[in-house]
């Protein structure tokens, strides 16, 4: 049974539109009833999921304790909930749900092209990022600011965007909403194809961040590439007294899998998967 606060607070983050919920409370509806009219809809941007700093060390411990997690980069660029409502029709808004599309056609077209087969409608979530093709390097936020905002022509755009697409809401009309993020990260791959400068798949690119915390994990022979270490922290009385190597391989081990470790290689004792650390030689 969903409480009415939940359910109007769901509602809005779904579809924040005033008029909508306004109308939906006078016809009477409960918490359910609520959230059959105002839901996740193609064309209404949702309400973004934004970042919040952290004090230290210690309350990264309190909220992750006992919780699975992925560590990321936070990228210096401008988000994007990209809204796929036809193939012809794809609509990009900034993180107060402004429209962005005429800003945007070169985004537009990216996401046209990347788009994988079957995928009719989606709704994204992205960073974009101004891109140097030739270095292959990230510029600073401040160089795509210089963008206009209206009437740009694919042709004239001077500096590339990279998309870093995070997150997915919705898949051909099924809400994903209330899925967990690792269900929406594997949505996610299989609805963009990763396409080298233009689309970048999960924020840590190359594993950089992954290989300076030392979780990189060489899952090539069985993966197809370099992943992170997935990681489950046991917490107690606000210090962190264990982490826990969790067994990447999603397809047969359920999280909460986890492996054991040897001097030289984790293995799984579920799966059989040995995962040998690489020696420097
Ligand atoms: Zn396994």
């Amino acid at each position: 049974m969903v409480t009415m606060e939940a359910a109007v607070r769901q509602a809005y983050c779904e579809m924040p539109n005033i008029d909508n919920l306004v109308n939906a409370l006078m016809e009477g509806r409960d918490g359910k009833g609520l959230l059959e009219v105002c839901h996740i809809s193609l064309g209404i941007p949702v309400k973004p999921m934004l970042a919040k700093p952290s004090k230290g060390i210690s309350e990264v411990a309190e909220r992750l304790g006992g919780k699975r997690f992925t560590g990321e980069w936070k990228y210096d660029g401008e988000r994007a909930q990209i809204h796929v409502i036809s193939r012809d029709n794809i609509k990009v808004y900034s993180r107060n749900s402004e429209n962005m599309t005429e800003k945007y056609p070169d985004v537009v077209k990216v996401v046209q092209d990347c788009l994988c087969e079957g995928v009719e409608s989606c709704i994204i979530d992205s960073e974009l990022v101004a891109f140097e093709q030739e270095t292959r390097k990230i510029l600073p936020f401040q160089v795509l600011s210089t963008r206009g905002r209206k009437n740009i022509v694919v042709e004239d755009i001077k500096i590339n965007v990279c998309l870093f697409a995070f997150d997915c809401m919705l898949c051909n009309g099924q809400p994903l909403v209330t899925e967990t993020l690792e269900f929406r990260r594997d949505k996610l791959w299989t609805m963009l194809k990763e396409t080298e400068g233009k689309v970048t798949m999960l924020a840590d690119a190359g594993c950089q961040l992954t290989k300076a915390l030392d979780m990189e994990l060489d899952a090539a022979d069985k993966l197809g590439n370099v992943r992170s270490k997935r990681y489950a922290m046991i917490v107690d009385d606000g210090k962190i007294t264990k982490v826990r190597k969790e067994c990447p391989n999603t397809r047969q081990c359920a999280p909460g899998t986890f492996m054991a470790n040897h001097i030289d290689r984790h293995y799984c004792g579920k799966c059989h998967a040995t995962y040998c650390f690489k020696k420097d030689e």
